[in-house]
């Protein structure tokens, strides 16, 4: 078994128009070596600064492209997206999920630059993990030698109000019941009837994804849907077989790349439990998520792990404390509007940093 720490990276975006346009609007965050400082003003005053720090395994300032500092869409797939296909060539499964308050780069990193209602997965700089881990995965298998073949199947689905929606599915499947999760008893929980697809090449697999993407778009349009309250998950299922002189082997790896819901109905400074009080409705999958994390961060003998008290986390168990190398990117804002959320975000990432997974190779010897 591989035991990991789960990875934990930041990425801070640039400001925006409308934060610059905001009076008072400033840049509250530095980066120095692996370490972020956020520098609050509590009264405004300069003087009187304070400075929040905190360490992350990777650290990516994305906010000006003219600074040597600067992380591109490439530098973060080659640190965080890459080591997660070079482990589900060796048969580990692999989870990279992205966490933070809505408008702060989650679906900019997974997925790229959204352009006129349409994400370009096409664009050398800007599209994200999704496309590049997707055009590399092919890029690989078209190296692998005579004796190995790869099968490759995609799926993927979202889950909206603890309903799940397969955002691939055909149009006669497409009846718009919602999904149902079950656990296998050795693969774990999967999602029962989701559709998949076998593609064997890059230009098969992105047709899958950009319907996926746009049936994300319309379910948000016209189901009167909030996107910023839907977890998306985009799954690659890998299955290598070797031919070695007398017998064959398989291994077999399951990747998920999932965009989380906006976190900002969770931030401590709204007082959830509150609003949970008050019947204001929050997202039962992340307040799940923080809910697993912290109980799994606590390291106690026999903690009870509520994974089962949402979809999301039933189906991400593996991924959080189980058989999977998982990364977490937390994406922030740099302006001190924002504050709060950043603080809320930072530190929810610091306890998922000390979550421990053990993978193992999902190997199949046949003879
Ligand atoms: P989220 O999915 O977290 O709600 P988005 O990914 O949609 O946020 O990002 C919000 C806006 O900020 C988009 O217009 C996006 O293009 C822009 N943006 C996000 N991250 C970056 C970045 N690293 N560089 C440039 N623009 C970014
Ligand atoms: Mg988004």
């Amino acid at each position: 078994d591989q035991i990991s720490n789960l990875t934990v990276a930041v990425r801070i975006r640039p400001m925006n128009s409308k934060e610059l346009a905001c009076v008072g609007a400033a840049d509250i965050v530095r980066v120095r070596n692996q370490e972020l400082i956020i520098r609050s003003n509590p009264c405004g005053n300069s003087a009187m600064s304070l400075d929040h720090i905190f360490q992350y395994d990777h650290v990516f300032w994305s906010c000006d492209e003219t600074k040597p500092l600067y992380s591109s869409q490439e530098d973060v797939f080659m640190t965080i997206g890459k080591p997660l296909l070079n482990s589900a060539f060796r048969g580990y499964n692999a989870c990279l999920f992205a966490y933070g308050q809505t408008g702060s780069g989650k679906s900019f990193s997974m997925m790229g630059r959204n352009t006129c209602e349409v994400v370009d997965i096409d664009s050398e700089d800007f599209s994200g993990i999704i496309p590049r881990f997707c055009r590399d995965l092919f890029a690989r298998i078209g190296k692998l030698g005579t004796n190995a073949t790869a099968t490759v199947e995609v799926s993927y689905f979202e889950i909206y109000n603890e309903k799940i929606h397969d955002l691939l599915a055909t149009a006669n499947a497409a009846n718009k019941m919602p999904l149902k999760v079950r656990e296998h008893p050795e693969w774990g929980p999967y999602v029962v009837d989701l559709s998949v697809h076998v593609v064997s090449s890059y230009k098969e697999l992105r047709n899958w994804l950009i319907l996926g993407n746009k049936n994300r778009a319309t379910a948000a349009t016209t189901m009167n849907e909030n996107s910023s309250r839907s977890h998306s998950i985009f799954s690659i299922e890998l299955c290598l077989t070797e031919d070695l002189n007398e017998s064959d082997s398989s291994r077999r790896s399951k990747v998920s790349l999932v965009d989380l819901a906006g976190s900002e109905r969770l931030s401590t400074s709204h007082n959830s439990e509150e609003k949970i009080r008050q019947g204001v409705s929050i997202n039962k999958s992340l307040l799940t998520l923080g809910k697993v994390i912290s109980s799994l961060a606590d390291h106690k003998k026999n903690q009870f792990v509520p994974y089962r008290d949402s979809v999301l986390t039933w189906l991400l168990k593996e991924s959080l404390g189980g058989n999977s190398l998982t990364c977490m990117l937390a994406t922030i804002t740099p302006a001190n509007a924002n504050l709060d959320e950043t603080l809320a975000t930072l530190r929810y990432a610091c306890q998922a940093r000390s979550i421990v997974n053990r993978a193992r190779i999902n190997e199949n010897p046949h003879d």
